[in-house]
């Protein structure tokens, strides 16, 4: 399989460039092709910008979305952008490691959605009608392609439980997992997430994290995706996009577009 990891931590020696080593060996050791996209050693631009679009007409306001589109159907994105496509169209798998900031992925990686997603290649895909509201949330451009997350926590496993103050984890990443994956078409595993990483984390805890780390990484094939929901099969209303009132009836928020 071809796995490609997106990672996003400042320090190659923190515990994140532990477990993105650890996940390198393991992956390569069971015979996997990896790709590494190391966003701070790559100096990744984080933000989306009229130097994403180089052959523009300078003339015209910048616009993100328009002249992203105009740039990807030419051929004409900055090569960086263009690299991490190409990636993307090369892997089977995806991997998105990093530390939990502020409820979110750090903003390198932000930065790296904003830009690589670009409109024609993430979204703007398919037909766009009264009946079919474009290819995604279960179509896309990665469809066929699986994803997980790789999240450190310094909140607990019990701040992230479903009565937490953080909120539940899988709230928490729903943004990400939903908004960000299973838009452009990848079905997205459950996350691995080692929580309470802030300090203290002795052999032994890393022993554990790693063990289990490995056992995801084993079943990257088998495992079953999270069963969100697809925009195009008949339980949302288009075009409002609502669910239905025969599915999920009662439920809101987050966990009714999960089957
Ligand atoms: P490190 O700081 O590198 O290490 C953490 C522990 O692991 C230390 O005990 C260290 O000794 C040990 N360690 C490091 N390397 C190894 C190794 N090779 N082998 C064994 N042990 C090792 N947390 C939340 O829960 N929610 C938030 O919203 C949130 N927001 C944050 C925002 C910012 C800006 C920052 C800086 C932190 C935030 N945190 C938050 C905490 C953050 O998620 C954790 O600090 C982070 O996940 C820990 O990962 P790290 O790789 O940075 O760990």
């Amino acid at each position: 399989m071809n796995v490609l990891i997106v990672y996003a931590h400042p320090q190659p020696r923190s515990l994140n460039g532990a477990l993105r080593d650890f996940t390198v060996q393991h992956l390569e050791a069971a015979g996997h092709h990896v790709q590494m996209s190391d966003l701070y050693a790559m100096q990744w631009k984080a933000p989306i910008d009229e130097h994403d679009a180089p052959q523009r007409n300078a003339s015209e306001p910048f616009h993100a979305s328009l002249d992203s589109k105009q740039a990807f159907l030419a051929g004409t994105q900055s090569a960086d952008i263009a690299r991490e496509q190409e990636k993307l169209r090369w892997a089977d798998t995806v991997i998105f490691q990093f530390p939990l900031w502020w409820f979110s992925m750090p903003a390198i990686m932000k930065g790296w959605f904003d830009r690589v997603y670009a409109y024609g290649f993430a979204y703007g895909v398919g037909e766009h009608s009264d009946t079919h509201w474009g290819d995604r949330y279960g179509e896309g451009a990665m469809s066929g392609k699986r994803a997980m997350l790789v999240v450190t926590t310094g909140g607990w496993d019990s701040h992230y439980a479903p009565r937490g103050i953080n909120g539940p984890i899988d709230d928490v990443l729903f943004p990400i997992q939903h908004g960000m994956l299973f838009y452009p078409g990848f079905d997205v595993l459950p996350p691995f997430v080692a929580y309470r990483t802030g300090s203290n984390v002795d052999a032994g805890r890393f022993a554990k994290i790693t063990r289990e780390l490995g056992e995801r990484l084993d079943k990257l094939a088998t495992t079953a995706p999270i069963a969100y929901r697809r925009q195009n099969y008949g339980e949302y209303d288009i075009p409002a996009l609502t669910l239905k009132d025969e599915v999920a009836t009662g439920q809101t928020g987050f966990a009714a577009h999960i089957v």
